[in-house]
C-alpha cells in the first residue's frame, strides 16, 4: 500500500508530536494546527508517515493508500 495523499482532520491538538516523529511531511503552525507541506514525495517517507499517524494522539492524521 502506497500513500497517496496526506491530510490533517480539524481533530488536531497541535501537539506538535507529527512534526516531531515526521518533519519532512509535517510542520505545526502556531495558531493553525499540523500542516502537511506541500510537494513531497512520499514514496521513502511511508513508514515515518504511518508511525506519525498512530502516534496522533487524536487521529487526525489522514491517509489516502492504494
Ligand atoms: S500529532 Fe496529531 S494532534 Fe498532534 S500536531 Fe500532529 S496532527 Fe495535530
Amino acid at each position: 500500500m502506497a500513500i497517496k495523499r496526506v491530510w490533517i482532520d480539524k481533530a488536531c491538538v497541535s501537539c506538535g508530536m507529527s512534526e516531531v516523529n515526521c518533519p519532512e511531511v509535517f510542520k505545526l503552525k502556531v495558531g493553525e494546527g499540523a500542516k502537511v507541506i506541500e510537494g513531497v514525495d512520499y514514496r521513502s517517507l511511508q513508514k515515518k508517515i504511518k508511525d506519525a499517524a498512530e502516534s496522533c494522539p487524536v487521529q487526525a492524521i489522514m491517509l489516502d493508500e492504494d
